[in-house]
């Protein structure tokens, strides 16, 4: 089957380098880990030493996408230099590997909100860079 599209499709890039993975169609995104091959401990973001037990040389390993909200917090007001309107939801979310990461949510609306609540990351554009490409965050989203 083939497609032809009367636009090139834009490139996307993520805020920051190294830190998730853009999914290709079909799969999930997922956060650019480390696992201590001795203790089992995993980290995010990378790190060279394993905070459990001190082993150096930690392997890459890729987390998520699932997780459950530890806590939150709403944002109502805007700080300089944010890419993000208000109101929104900050959470501090434990993956099923352990690591907690502190993200935004897709939901502002703390009625639908809840510690304990099961979560999974998505990829939204945040806004485009002076190349015109979009770029792409990631956020956590009720499943
Ligand atoms: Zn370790």
């Amino acid at each position: 089957m083939s497609e032809t599209t009367q636009q090139q499709a834009k490139k996307q890039v993520p805020l920051r380098p190294d830190i998730f993975t853009l999914p290709g169609p079909g799969e999930k995104p997922r956060l650019l880990g480390c696992r201590c091959p001795q203790c089992g401990e995993h980290f995010f973001p990378r790190r060279r030493i394993c905070l459990g037990c001190g082993h150096q040389g930690l392997e890459p390993a890729e987390l998520g996408p699932r997780g459950r909200v530890s806590t939150y917090t709403i944002v109502h007001q805007k700080t300089a230099g944010s890419l993000v309107e208000p109101p929104y939801a900050i959470a501090q979310v434990r993956l099923t590997e352990g690591v907690v990461v502190q993200s935004l949510l897709t939901e502002s609306d703390p009625a639908k909100i809840r510690c304990g609540m099961e979560v999974e990351m998505v990829l939204e554009k945040i806004g485009e860079n002076a190349e015109k490409d979009d770029l792409i965050a990631f956020k956590f989203r009720p499943v």
